[in-house]
Order: C-alpha cells, then sequence, then structure tokens
C-alpha cells in the first residue's frame, strides 16, 4: 500500500511500497511508520506545544544511513527534519507528514585524554559526553540540562557553566563530519570546507546533517564546588543587586544563574516554602575549590539564606541539578534576550514580572556568560553576539493546553518589557515556533546573517534543510 508523504514543495505524494522497500533495504536502522511500535515515543519531542506527525522516520546507525535517508528524501522531493535530542523548543526535529532523520541512537564518544579532545556522535545528550570526558578530568563546554541534545546545541551556538572560561560550544569544535544536501560526506575544519565550518558554528541546521562532533576539551573537575542558594521572593530585588555586583566580579571559573520562580517541592528547599516566591542562584566554581567559600561569601551574607546546598560535588552531578526542572512532555514557550549587563531598573522590572508567574513551573533565568566569549571579533562564527554578558530567559512551562495563553501572555508580555535592556541580540536555540525573519537576524546580526544566506547558496541551493530556523536570502 502506499504511504502518503509530504513534499518539499508542500504538496503531498503516494510513495509506492516498492520505493519505501527499496529504502528500507538500503537502510539499516530502523524506518518506522504511524503504526510501529515505537513511532509514538520516537516523534514525540521534549516540548508537548509540538504535535507533528512525520510521515516516516529513519532511524540512522551511521554516517551511511544518513547519506542513504537524505538520497531517498532527495529523489522523492520530500520534506524531512533532523533529530538529536529532541529538545528544540520549536519542535523543529519533526516535521508534519514528511521524513524525520533520526540521529538519536548514535551515542557514541570517544575521547583522546593525551590531545585533549572527544569525538562524538550526533545523537549524544550532554551526559553522554560529561561521562566519558570526566573520566580523564576533561569536559567539553557545553549546556545547563543533561538529557539536551548536543547536535543542537552545537550548532546553534552553546553555553553552560564553562562558557565564562572558553566561550560558545561552538567555539571549541576542532571538525565536524557532515553530510550535505547532495548526500556528500564531508569533513569540515579550520583547514577543509572552512567556509563550512564557518557556517555550522552556530547556523544551525541549515547547511547539512553533523554525524559526529569533534570538542576540544578542558581540565575540570571531576569535583567542583557548586549547588544553589535560595531566599524567600521578597528579598528578591536585594538578592539581584548583591548578584549583579557579585557576578560582575566573579573570576571566569565561576559561573551563576539566577532563577526567579515558585519554589517547587524539592527536598532542599524547606516545606514551609514550597508554591511561594523564591530567588535563587545556580553556582558552579570550577577553578580552585579551596578559593570558592571565598568567593561566595557577599553571596551567602545577602539577607536571610533559607537553603543552601553548594558543596564539592561531581562536575557530572552539576551539570545534571537542574534536569528536574525540565521534563519532557510539559508545555513550554521561552521569550529571550541577550543582556549587556544588569541595572537596578531592570531588576525592578524582572520582580515585578516575576510576581505575576502564571504557572508553578515557569521561571526567569539570567545565565552570566560573560568572559571568553567577548574577546573573539564578531565574525568568528555566526553565533555571534560578542557584546552579550548575560542571557535572560523568560521560561513558560505549564501542563494544561486551557493554560497556554495566560503562560504565553506572561512570558510576552516580560519579554516586551524587558526589551529596552537587551543588546538587540537573541539566541538562535531559544527561538520559538512563532519567531521569524527578524528573530533570525536579531540571532546573528545582518553581517553574518548575508553570509550565511550566501553559503546556504552554495551548499543547499534547493534549501533541502528547511525545517529550520531559515537563513535562505
Ligand atoms: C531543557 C533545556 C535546556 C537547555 N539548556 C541549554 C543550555 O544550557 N545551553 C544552550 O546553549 N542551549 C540550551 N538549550 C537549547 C538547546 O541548545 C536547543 O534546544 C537545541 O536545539 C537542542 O538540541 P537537540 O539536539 O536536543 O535538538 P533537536 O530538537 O533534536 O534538533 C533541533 C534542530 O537542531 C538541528 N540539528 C539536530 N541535529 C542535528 C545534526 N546532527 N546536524 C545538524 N543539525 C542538527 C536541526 O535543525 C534540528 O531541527 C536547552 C534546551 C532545553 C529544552
Amino acid at each position: 500500500m502506499a504511504i502518503k508523504l509530504k513534499q518539499l514543495d508542500g504538496g503531498t505524494m503516494d510513495l509506492p511500497s516498492e520505493a519505501l522497500q527499496s529504502f528500507k533495504t538500503a537502510f539499516k536502522g530502523g524506518v518506522l511508520s504511524a503504526e510501529d511500535p515505537d513511532y509514538e515515543e520516537t516523534r514525540k519531542v521534549w516540548n508537548a506545544m509540538i504535535d507533528r506527525r512525520p510521515g516516516l522516520v529513519a532511524r540512522c546507525t551511521g554516517t551511511a544511513d544518513v547519506v542513504q535517508a537524505v538520497r531517498f528524501a532527495r529523489q522523492h522531493g520530500l520534506l524531512s527534519s533532523v533529530r538529536g535530542g529532541g529538545h528544540n523548543i520549536a519542535g523543529l526535529a519533526v516535521c508534519e507528514g514528511g521524513l524525520m532523520i533520526d540521529m538519536s541512537l548514535l551515542r557514541g564518544v570517544w575521547v583522546d585524554p593525551l590531545r585533549h579532545t572527544a569525538l562524538a556522535q550526533a545523537g549524544c545528550t550532554l551526559a553522554d559526553v560529561d561521562r566519558e570526558t570526566q573520566l580523564h578530568g576533561l569536559a567539553a563546554v557545553l549546556g545547563f540540562v543533561s538529557a539536551t541534545g548536543i547536535a543542537g546545541l552545537t550548532v546553534g551556538g552553546g553555553f553552560g557553566y564553562l562558557t565564562r572560561r572558553h566561550g560558545w560550544t561552538c567555539d571549541n569544535l576542532v571538525s565536524m563530519e557532515v553530510v550535505t544536501a547532495d548526500g556528500q560526506v564531508l569533513h569540515a575544519s579550520a583547514d577543509a570546507h572552512a567556509d563550512l565550518f564557518w557556517a555550522l558554528r552556530g547556523g544551525s541546521g541549515n547547511f547539512g546533517i553533523v554525524t559526529s562532533f569533534e570538542y576540544r576539551l578542558h581540565p575540570v573537575g571531576p569535583e567542583i564546588l557548586g549547588g544553589a542558594i535560595a531566599w524567600q521572593g521578597d528579598e528578591a530585588v536585594q538578592v539581584l543587586e548583591a548578584y549583579r555586583a557579585f557576578s560582575a566580579a566573579a573570576p571566569r571559573e565561576l559561573t551563576s544563574v539566577a532563577v526567579l520562580r515558585i519554589a517547587p517541592p524539592a527536598p532542599w528547599l524547606p516545606k514551609e516554602v514550597h508554591g511561594k516566591p523564591i530567588v535563587a542562584i545556580f553556582v558552579c566554581h570550577s577553578g580552585q575549590i579551596e578559593d570558592g567559600d571565598a568567593l561566595l561569601a557577599p553571596l551567602r551574607a545577602t539577607g536571610r539564606p533559607i537553603a543552601d546546598i553548594v558543596t564539592r560535588r561531581p562536575y557530572v552531578q552539576m551539570q545534571s541539578l537542574l534536569d528536574a526542572t525540565q521534563p519532557k512532555g510539559r508545555r513550554y514557550y521561552w521569550k529571550s534576550h541577550y543582556l549587556p549587563g544588569i541595572d537596578r531598573p531592570f531588576i525592578d522590572l524582572v520582580v515585578a514580572h516575576a510576581a505575576r508567574i502564571a504557572s508553578p513551573h515557569s521561571a526567569l533565568l539570567m545565565f552570566q556568560i560573560q568572559g571568553a566569549l567577548n574577546e573573539l571579533p564578531a565574525g568568528h562564527s555566526p553565533a555571534g553576539n560578542r557584546d552579550a554578558a548575560y542571557v535572560l530567559n523568560i521560561a513558560g512551562s505549564w501542563e494544561k493546553p486551557e493554560d497556554d495563553g495566560a503562560n504565553m501572555q506572561w512570558a510576552r508580555d516580560c519579554f516586551e518589557a524587558t526589551r529596552a535592556f537587551s543588546t538587540g541580540g537573541t539566541y538562535i536555540n531559544f527561538l520559538t515556533e512563532e519567531e521569524g525573519r527578524d528573530r533570525v537576524e536579531a540571532a546573528y546580526g545582518r553581517t553574518n546573517l548575508d553570509r550565511l544566506a550566501t553559503l546556504k547558496q552554495h551548499y543547499d541551493p534547493e534549501n533541502f534543510f528547511r525545517h529550520t530556523k531559515n537563513v535562505s536570502g
């Protein structure tokens, strides 16, 4: 029986069963359609707001499968999407009715402890990479939540606890293996296909399917000083003022994240505050552990902390400390700005918006990223935004579709109110489904976006990789 599939031009085709059969013969991994038992779990992504049903899912087992999937899609003019960890807020990993090229089974990591590099397959989560690199006391620059996919994070830029020391994740790439829109397998680095290497360091999924990333690693841990300190919400202004001074003075080994939210029923928070507003500062000091307590003293002396779980702990544990707040399957809607700094009027605004939070799962987060990334020129990679010091993420999160309106409105209101405090830039990986061309330009800047559009014309003239935050001119 023929299967209906969505095409690049927006139409649909009936794929004859012989064509599907010959693809299945050439492809080593599983090819799933709606009636397969694994289909439902594979098509679902982290954000439950995204409910798309691909016509087929090609579960790749290696580079040869990726090439087969691209050739099959090209031959039949199919709409395609690429899935890594499935964590993109806009749900770019899954296309309606087309072919989802699923990389999530490819999770090998090989560490070279002498060269301080790791080769990681594109289906890895952050946890997969941290686990292997930490065996050697090394770490890649990755993000804050361990279930996130490395692929989407890295090709979009990437930031985490080590960004202040070493820049964007993509600033730490040595090379990548990539399958391009014409089915070629290329090795991109500073010395080979340098323009493609440039484009893939922030240009997101527009240029090809990366099958493996080679990261430069850095000595970290295996233990660091890290955790969180929390205060009641009525001390938020005072605490954020202290955070402003503390983070401005902190060495690059010390990264902190300020969070305003309703206290979850977490064991580290006293029962009396559960369900009430709190402010928390997450910290990770990856320098000399002995220096950490003196650095943290001003924070600890601020107001009346209600919890303090900053302690010596494994770096891999620090990397998953925020995981429980971001489970797969909730409804999520984010708005985000890069900030050049934090001042008192901004603090007053975010505290006022935190008081209007519409869900116990939502949060306002400020990540400090200032440091190494600011030292590179604007055109070093499309990730750009070399003037950013903090990321503001207005992170709406709730459970029921009937609450969509109130939660999205809360995030939009806060976004508009804080716009004047932004650098004007934003993070491509935090853009939601409806954010279009103007926000893509805000993420890259005009010059980088023009260069991306030119390279897109060269590497993907037919815009095969269109289920992305698109950079075509
Ligand atoms: C809970 C949570 C926490 C986060 N924390 C951070 C953080 O700390 N730091 C940070 O920088 N970002 C963070 N992000 C954002 C994250 O970087 C993006 O969501 C990113 O898209 C996730 O990558 P993924 O592989 O899981 O995405 P997917 O949803 O699988 O893919 C997203 C898009 O990435 C591209 N892509 C995926 N795989 C490939 C590939 N192999 N080759 C080429 N392109 C590919 C495709 O365009 C795809 O459509 C977080 C996201 C979530 C949900």
